[in-house]
């Protein structure tokens, strides 16, 4: 199976995303976690995003779908796929289809979360993650068990992104606003789009798309 998680920064894709991949073995390909790991490493990709993401506008296509090629060639042909953040323009959605044919795959939902744009920034200045394994957590809405303690590794290291400020968060809209809300008409002519309701809690859109790729009677 291979979905599109689509919806504006802090709409909830990473964390549903994350939720899929642990439950269902699918593999989830964030092209923003990629990015920042090519920044983090140095290598000729990152350094041409670093200062783009930090203005919080998009890398090019070519980088991104580069990035997410690469990394469909390193899955099984029966892991499923989660696109998280991909695709983010008309091109990058063309890119997919051509991808997704080169490796025998098919697209089977995009999946819209839905939000408030008011909310996003109170999900982004409060998102954080464990510096060690990387799960999501915000200071309001989705805290550790225990304070200070990463639920999954036990770290007590956290880390907050960069480009997660009040100002970048509001080019960081406009952009999806812009260029990413207007791919989905693309979809919806392939009656492939679901929405969903992004701003009811966790585990309520965690039910909403366990849903849509499980259809129940
Ligand atoms: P995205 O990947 O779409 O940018 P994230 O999944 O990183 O968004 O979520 C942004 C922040 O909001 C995170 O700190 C996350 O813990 C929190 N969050 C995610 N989904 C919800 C939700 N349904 N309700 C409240 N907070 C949420
Ligand atoms: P969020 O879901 O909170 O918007 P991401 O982690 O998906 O954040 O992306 C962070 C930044 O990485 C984006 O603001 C953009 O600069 C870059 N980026 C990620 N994915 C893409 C993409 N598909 N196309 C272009 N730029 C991207
Ligand atoms: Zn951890």
């Amino acid at each position: 199976m291979n979905i599109i998680l689509l919806g504006p920064p802090g709409a909830g894709k990473g964390t549903q995303a994350g939720r899929l991949q642990a439950e269902r073995g699918m593999v989830q390909l964030s092209t923003g976690d990629m990015l920042r790991a090519a920044v983090k490493s140095g290598s000729p990709a990152g350094l041409k995003a670093k200062a783009v993401m930090e203005a919080g506008e998009l890398v090019s296509d070519d980088i991104v779908s580069a990035l997410i090629d690469e990394k469909l060639g390193t899955m099984a042909a029966d892991q499923g796929a989660i696109f998280d953040g991909y695709p983010r323009t008309a091109p990058q959605a063309a890119s997919l289809d051509q991808i997704l044919t080169a490796h025998g795959r098919t697209l089977d939902h995009v999946i819209e979360l839905e939000v408030d744009e008011d909310a996003l920034v109170e999900r982004i200045v409060g998102r954080y993650s464990c510096a060690s394994c990387g799960t999501n957590y915000h200071d309001v809405f989705n805290r550790p068990k225990a304070d200070g303690v990463c639920d999954v590794c036990g770290s007590t290291e956290f880390k907050r992104r960069a480009d997660d400020n009040a100002e970048t968060v509001r080019t960081r809209m406009a952009e999806y606003r812009a260029k990413t809300a207007p791919i989905l008409p693309i979809y919806d002519a392939r009656k492939l789009v679901h929405r969903i309701d992004g701003m009811a809690d966790i585990e309520h859109v965690s039910d909403a798309i366990e849903a849509i790729l499980e259809p129940r009677a």
